[in-house]
């Protein structure tokens, strides 16, 4: 079943996307087994990174979100892939902050306000697409949101929203929403999307009612009629394999690898997905010679 939708209205004045990324946030929790301000932060993110990924045009392109801020998470990453599944990490998954309100975790205080924002998009050339701007708020979406309208020139609403349970930290719902006017919209059309959000229920309030993607889109877009450009099964997803964790080792340089090297075996695991990958000495002193 899909769980992404992108639309376009039918006077091709905008286009839109939603999505239920409740598994593929829960998969990224029970990975990194991130604190309930971590899980809200990347999961967050790989949300936004879905939305970038699926609108990727070669099948094989990617696109990777740094979050670098000066809060106690530390860098926060997501990547998606031209298909919208999505990988991640926070450097300091275990970080607890107190909530700003009862319901309100404080995703911002753990990202940090000062910092930037980077989106590198690999679209198979030789350099890699590199945008960046700095933080707004460290609340992600407004984040997001700055970058659309800086580095892409297009005017977005960004709604992104995890809910967790306080106590266990299960995620609940997970998901997203996002409308961007493309250079035909006119005043009125701007005022009726903006007249539509007034009001709104949270993306995470409509999730849990059980509203689909596409239901998601026709509540915060009244009035617009929608056709469906794409629909996609979005998940957590990592293509980590030993060739690659070998070219990473090779980056290290021969002198590096000797030393590890000295060890029996070493252990290198995946940032994204954690599986482990075992080198023994001899494995790492071939690699070294390639690294020469
Ligand atoms: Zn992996």
């Amino acid at each position: 079943m899909s769980n992404l939708v992108r639309c376009i209205d039918r006077s091709g004045q905008l286009t839109c996307m939603a999505a239920d990324t409740t598994a593929m946030v829960r998969e990224a929790r029970r990975i990194h087994q991130t604190s309930n301000v971590c899980t809200a932060a990347l999961g967050r993110l790989l949300t936004a990174a879905s939305f970038m990924g699926i609108t990727l045009k070669g099948a094989d392109h990617s696109v990777t979100l740094r979050l670098a801020g000066d809060g106690p998470a530390g860098s926060v990453i997501a990547v998606a892939d031209a298909q919208g599944n999505a990988r991640g990490y926070v450097m300091n998954p275990g970080v607890v902050l107190p909530n700003k309100s009862p319901q309100k975790l404080d995703v911002g205080g753990a990202v940090g306000k000062n910092g930037t924002l980077s989106v590198i998009k690999d679209l198979g050339l030789k350099d890699p697409y590199v945008g960046q701007v700095p933080l707004v708020s460290g609340e992600v979406a407004e984040d997001i949101t700055a970058y659309y309208a800086i580095s892409e020139q297009t005017p977005t609403v960004l709604s992104l929203g995890v809910l967790c349970t306080p106590d266990t930290g299960e995620v609940i719902v997970a998901g997203g929403f996002l409308i961007q006017l493309l250079p035909t919209a006119t005043e009125d059309t701007i005022s009726r999307v903006e007249e539509g959000l007034v009001g709104l229920p949270a993306v995470t309030t409509m999730l849990t009612e059980g509203l689909a993607p596409i239901d998601i889109l026709k509540k915060a877009l009244p009035g617009f009629e929608l056709e469906v450009l794409e629909e996609a099964d979005t998940g957590y997803v990592c293509d980590c394999s030993r060739a690659r964790v070998e070219r990473a080792l090779i980056s290290l340089g021969p002198e590096e690898l000797a030393e590890m090297a000295r060890e029996e075996t070493t252990e290198v695991g995946c940032q994204f997905c954690d599986r482990k990958y075992l080198f023994t000495a001899s494995d790492l002193l071939e690699l070294s010679r390639k690294s020469g």
